[in-house]
């Protein structure tokens, strides 16, 4: 039976759909899904809100479609399907001495995932967005099978790019790999005391790969403290060394502030004062969460949001307001990380924009519901952009306003799919394709 009456959620558990699921293995199963009955696509539903989800409507589950197709050993360019998770690329290739570009936090996003939020990493500043190491994208798109590429096709790739999967379902994907010497990071590790101590160190780092964790508790003169991690590839192997935990029952200890506090005063005690360096295997580097098997229960049944906006270098003032905010209302969880942003970007709604970007985890409840409706308003003031992965909450309006290319994206997304078949949730939350 090709599809299978399901209920789904985005990560954060919060809003959830219903509806017919097909997960086709092959290409062919697929080209006759998307000639018949045409339907949106998701991978693992690592989003945390509406973007993955049809509700009452038809969808395609990718993961299933996840096979290498091509790989030069030369050039490092891998051809794969759309289901294949980025940290199984690592995996495999990166022993062989490549690994993907860009990852994001995550290695259970897929490759098609990647494409469709125009992903970005811990080297957002140096390497740039997941899109702009995409060679090629091969699509079902407007009942045809078209590849698009930065100079084939290019306002289709550039819709493609973070276009939250409007323009088409991809198939597979070609990108351009770089090289590692090893399956190992060297990682610097160090306090740092404040938020004016985060945005200079952020600022003055010249790593390759640089995130700062926050305590989003701490408030007066410690607002902004936290941990800044440095990183560089290093030359061996290490085989991943992080125990699989698990969280069994839907515990809730990240809505308690309490426990948050205890938390993260400990979390930040793990570092000596001096800091200190050691080498990681790639994979606990890169996906720290990924290790916490049913991490999202920490959060209770109710589930929880994250907000994520970026603001350009000359707003870290109008952050600063917004960390004095989440830190007055003790409602943050311990994930709360800023990093900076270059400004690289491959599509017409990609988020990234160069400056900072925040990103803070919040049980869902009224109070918390209402702050993020405050910190969205003081981002939209200050000229920054919220992060569709992760959006729940915001207006159409608001997004909109955000993203300066977004109606010459809905004109491309309405040539590819001009019967709205692909439409999701939360494009219909966003009132994304509509052109006013
Ligand atoms: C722990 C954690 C850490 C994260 N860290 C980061 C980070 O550092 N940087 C970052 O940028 N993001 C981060 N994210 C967000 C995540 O990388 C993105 O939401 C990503 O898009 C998820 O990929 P997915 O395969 O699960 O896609 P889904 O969430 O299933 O889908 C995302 C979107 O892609 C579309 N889509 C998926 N597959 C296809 C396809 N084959 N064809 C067409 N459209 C498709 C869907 O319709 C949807 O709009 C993190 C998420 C988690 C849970």
């Amino acid at each position: 039976m090709l599809w299978k009456t399901t209920e789904y959620t985005g990560w954060g558990r919060v809003l959830n759909a219903t509806g017919d699921i097909a997960r086709p293995e092959r290409a062919a199963t697929l080209a006759r899904i998307m000639q018949d009955t045409p339907a949106p696509a998701f991978g693992n539903r690592r989003s945390y809100g509406d973007s993955p989800l049809n509700d009452g409507g038809r969808a395609i589950d990718m993961t299933r479609m996840d096979k290498v197709l091509a790989f030069d050993p030369d050039t490092g360019i891998v051809e794969a399907e759309a289901g294949i998770r980025l940290g199984e690329l690592m995996r495999l290739f990166a022993p062989r001495g490549w690994t993907p570009a860009v990852v994001p936090g995550t290695g259970f996003c897929t490759l098609g995932g990647a494409i469709a939020n125009d992903v970005h990493g811990k080297n957002h500043h140096v390497a740039g967005s997941f899109g702009e190491h995409v060679v090629s994208v091969t699509l079902f798109s407007g009942g045809k099978r078209v590849t698009a590429s930065p100079s084939r096709q290019k306002t289709l790739f550039r819709a493609t790019m973070g276009g939250i999967g409007q323009t088409g379902v991809i198939l597979s994907a070609k990108i351009k790999m770089k090289p590692c010497p090893g399956t190992a990071m060297r990682v610097t590790e160090r306090r740092i005391d404040d938020w004016d101590d985060q945005i200079d160190a952020l600022e003055a780092s010249t790593a390759p790969y640089a995130v700062s964790w926050i305590d989003a508790q701490a408030k007066g003169s410690k607002l902004g403290r936290g941990i800044l991690e440095e990183a560089e590839l290093a030359g061996q192997n290490l085989p991943s060394r992080a125990k699989p935990k698990s969280v069994p029952v839907n515990i809730g200890l990240f809505s308690n502030s309490l426990f948050t506090k205890g938390f993260n005063a400990g979390y930040l005690r793990r570092i000596p004062v001096g800091g200190r360096t050691s080498d990681k295997p790639m994979e606990d580097f890169f996906f720290p969460l990924d290790k916490v098997h049913g991490m999202t229960k920490l959060y209770g049944k109710a589930g929880f949001h994250q907000f994520q906006c970026v603001v350009g270098p000359d707003q870290t003032d109008a952050l600063r307001g917004m960390m004095e905010r989440i830190a007055r209302s003790g409602l943050a969880s311990p994930l709360a990380v800023l990093k900076r942003m270059g400004a690289g970007r491959a599509g017409m709604l990609s988020f990234p924009m160069e400056g900072y970007t925040l990103a803070v985890d919040f049980p869902n409840r009224d109070k918390a519901r209402k702050l993020i409706g405050a910190l969205e308003q003081m981002c939209a003031e200050a000229g920054g952009r919220l992060y569709l992965a992760k959006d729940s909450l915001a207006t159409g309006e608001t997004i909109k306003a955000m993203y300066p290319e977004w109606q010459d994206w809905v004109a491309e997304a309405a040539k590819a799919d001009p019967e709205g078949a692909l439409i999701t949730d939360m494009v219909r939350r966003l009132d994304m394709r509509s052109a006013t």
